[in-house]
This record gives C-alpha cells, structure tokens and sequence, in this order.
C-alpha cells in the first residue's frame, strides 16, 4: 500500500514558526546559487518566507543570471492538443467537469486527429502536448496510444511532429509500459494541489477523486520506465508556500527512489472556466508578484529541470517569466477538440493570450529569445539520468544552442512570413557569432545552410 510522503504537519509547523531570512542569511543562499549547482530544499523554504521587495528583487535577478547562464535565451516551443473533453471527474476548476452542461461533448475521431495535427504542422509545430478528459474508460490507454500513432504519422510537405508529450490521467504500471511503447517524450500528470483536505474538496467524485493513486502516479510511471515525468501545481487551490514545499518533497521522494527528479514542472494559475464558479474566484490567488517569486525560486533551486508555462498567461506576464526562468512555452494554442481545424468554441479554460504561433515568435524573437522545436535529446536517448548529467553547465548550452538554432531556421524558411524571418535570421547571426567554440560554430554554420538549401531535421 502505498504512503504519503508529503508531511503535511512538517510543512504547517515552518510555515508557522520560521522567520525570513536576514540580509545576510538572503545573500549567503543566493551565494550558493550562483554556483549554478541548485540550492539545498532547506535553502529554497528559507527563500519562500521572503517578502521583503528588495530581497524579491535580489531572488529574480539570481534567477534571471542562472536562466541566463545554463539556458541562455533559448526557448522551446509547443502546442496542446486537446482529444476529447468528455469526463468523469468533476474538478471544481475545470470546464470539462462532469457536471458541466454548459459545453458540447466531443472525442475526436482519428481523422479529426489527423486534420488537427496536419493544421499545426502546417503552422511549423513540431511539438505537442496530448491532453484529454477522463472521460473514455477503459477504451482511454488504446485510443492514446492510436492517437499517438496517428500523429507521428502525419507528414505535411516536409513538415512533421517530432516529440508527443502526453498529459492524461494516472494509470496503473501497465498502462504506463504501454504509453512508453508508444514513443510518448515526457508524461505529465499535475498534482494540482498537494494538499490532501484541499485536494479532496476539489476533486470529490470520479476516479481522480483518489489523493494517494494520483499521488503517487510518477513513481508508477517511472517504475515503469518512463524516464522525463513532468509534474505540475494549479495555483490558486491552495497557499502557494504550501505546494512549492509539497513539490519539493515529491522531487526528493522520486530522487531518493529513482536517481532523478522530475523533467518537468508546470506552473499554471488558475484561469475561468465555463461552469466554474470557483475558477472565477480562487481561495487562494496568486499576485502578479508572487507568481514571479515562484518561478525565480523554482529556477534557482532546480537550474536543470525545464519550467513550463502554457498560453494561460497574458503577454506580458509571459514576458517577465520568460527571463525569470521559464524554458518552454506553449504557442498559439487551442483547449478545445477540433480547435486548430474548426473554429468551435467548448474551451477548457480562457485563454489569456490568443496570438498566433507565427506572432508570439516574432515577438520572443524580437525580444531577443530564440524560439526552439529541439527534439534531439529525446530521439538521441538522452533523457532521465542520461539528460541530467547532461545538464551541467556548458554541456547543455553545447547540443541546445546548436539545436534551437537549426530548428528555428527551419521554421523561418519554411513557415514564417518574410517580416518574421528577417527578424529571426538576424537574431540567428547574432547568436551564432556568440558561440564560444570555433568548430561548433562552424558546424552550425554549415548545418544553418544546408538548411537554407532545404535540408531539415539536423541535430545533435
Ligand atoms: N484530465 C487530465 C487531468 O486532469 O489530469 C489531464 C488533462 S487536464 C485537461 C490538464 C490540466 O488542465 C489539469 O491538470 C489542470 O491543472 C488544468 N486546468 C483545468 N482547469 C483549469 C483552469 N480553470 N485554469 C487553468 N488550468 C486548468
Ligand atoms: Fe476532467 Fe482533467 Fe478537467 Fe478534471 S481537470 S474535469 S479530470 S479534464
């Protein structure tokens, strides 16, 4: 049977009793920081307590210098694709809910699947992220892994998605062996709050309802040889101090088991929902503020582990997270089944940012970012323990920069507007010239212009 490692007496009693750090005590665990080696999970609950503004201030500017240096101005971009919002849950948050009558009811067929893919293809994806309601029982795992099949089976001229992350409910061992099976990249499963009470109060029917099974997913996945897991908070259930420290128990716990933490964290607020009333008016907002102290925390404390922010944030907040520590974005994204193909409207949330793929590029890209659709180290194996100790300062730069440079080319000369690519072609020059060897300079120079000539798909 399986135990709750969160403590969530342990986590009352620091909140409770412990004191922010002094200027002092501030400075010698960013001193740490800077050592590009994450900071010790005592360390980051120490920073959690600050709320001092010119002590926030010194926390961001420590991530955006770590961000900075191990991810440089890379950014990796994707899209969800929602395949059916038929559910048999009833999160209080979402719209997908059981209960919800107020949308209409849909599961793509695999020609849907098709069309859909073939429309993002089309824009210049190449990453997605498979999403679905709880909704098609037994029948759910099979028709994943058909939707799977599907979509790396399109081909749109030279076009093609090359990395499927798959967000779907927790599964027993089995089903994870099978989704592995299936080529998925990283499987995410958020835990949405951590908190046991909180947790029950918003999931209270459906098999999601069960705290410790969905708990305690990541272990089954990774039991069953899944190495990228990607977990993830929905900010606004609970006391935010409360998950970042519940988090970092769960990372520790898969540590301790597995050897690695987590690929992955997602850090989506709370967004409304049609048919949610508690979407509109969380228990526990989280301010501009603190929502930018979440991220520079996690940043320092995990330099290695990919952040993810989805659409669900204006452009501007996009904007500040981005710098902040945030590695991959979701872009011109739908929730709806059939959003990319069909113009329909039963979304899962409201989105706050409803630019294009082309748009949001061509903004990152002017603000100096480099959009990425690097799938190397996935296809090369380099995941789990391999993509950590991979990760170290230098090396990750090394095959990423390379990769986002390549694959952003490849955008640019077969999707993007002249406007964008002259945008784009310059920032490429730029960076290019900023790589420090002079042979993987040269050979991402070569690779830039096989490119140019047509050539696509170059990594390493
Ligand atoms: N149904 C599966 C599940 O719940 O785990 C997987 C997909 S679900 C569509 C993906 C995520 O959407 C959920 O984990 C939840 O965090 C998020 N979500 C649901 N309602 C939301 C809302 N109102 N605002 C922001 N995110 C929301
Ligand atoms: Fe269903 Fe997932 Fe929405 Fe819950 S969050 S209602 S499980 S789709």
């Amino acid at each position: 049977m399986d135990k709750c490692f969160i403590d969530h007496a342990g986590i009352y009693d620091y909140l409770k009793n412990t004191t922010p750090p002094d200027a002092v005590e501030l400075e010698e665990i960013l001193s740490h920081a800077r050592g590009l080696k994450g900071i010790s999970f005592a360390e980051a609950e120490r920073l959690l307590m600050v709320e001092d503004s010119d002590h926030l201030v010194r926390i961001a500017d420590m991530a955006r210098f770590i961000k900075e240096e191990i991810y440089g101005r890379r950014l990796v971009l994707f899209a969800p694709l929602y395949f059916s919002n038929l559910c048999s849950n009833d999160c209080l948050y979402c719209a997908f809910k059981k209960s919800n009558t107020a949308i209409t009811r849909r599961t793509l067929t695999m020609d849907e699947v098709r069309r859909e893919v073939q429309a993002l293809v089309q824009q210049g994806q190449k990453r997605i992220l498979l999403l679905s309601g709880e909704g098609l029982g037994k029948n759910a795992l099979e028709y994943t892994v058909e939707a799977l099949e599907t979509i790396y089976s399109v081909k749109v001229g030279k076009g093609e998605i090359r990395r499927v992350n798959v967000n779907i409910a927790a599964l027993p061992v089995e089903g994870y062996r099978t989704l592995k099976a299936a080529r998925i990249g990283t499987y995410q499963l958020f835990q949405e709050t951590y908190h046991a009470d909180t947790y029950k109060t918003m999931h209270p029917s459906g098999p999601k309802a069960n705290y410790l099974y969905h708990l305690t997913a990541m272990d089954r996945a990774m039991e069953a040889g899944i190495d990228d897991v990607g977990v993830g908070i929905l900010f606004g259930l609970e006391d935010y101090r409360f998950e970042i420290m519940a988090l970092l128990q769960h990372i520790r716990h898969l540590e301790e088991r597995f050897g690695t933490g987590v690929h992955t964290i997602s850090v989506p607020r709370l967004e409304p929902a049609t048919g949610s009333d508690l979407s509109v008016h969380p228990p526990h907002p989280v301010s501009d503020r603190d929502f930018r102290k979440i991220i520079s925390i996690l940043r320092i404390t995990v330099p290695y582990t990919g952040m993810i922010l989805s659409t669900r944030e204006d452009a501007a907040m996009r904007h500040d997270a981005l710098s902040l520590g945030i590695s991959q974005i979701s872009a011109g994204s739908r929730t709806n089944p059939g959003g990319y193909s069909e113009s329909d409207s039963a979304e899962q949330f409201s989105l706050g940012d409803h630019r294009t793929l082309e748009e949001v590029i061509r903004d990152i890209a002017t603000m100096g970012h480099i959009p990425s659709f690097c799938t190397g180290c996935y296809r090369l194996g380099r995941t789990g323990h391999d993509f950590m100790d991979l990760a170290k300062p230098g090396l990750i730069k090394q095959y990423c920069l390379p990769n986002a440079l390549t694959s952003f080319k490849e955008y640019l000369v077969n999707y993007a507007t002249p406007e964008t690519r002259a945008i784009g072609h310059a920032l490429i020059e730029k960076m290019l010239a900023e790589i420090p060897s002079d042979s993987l300079r040269a050979k991402t120079a070569e690779s830039l212009d096989q490119i140019e000539k047509g050539a696509v798909d170059i990594y390493v």
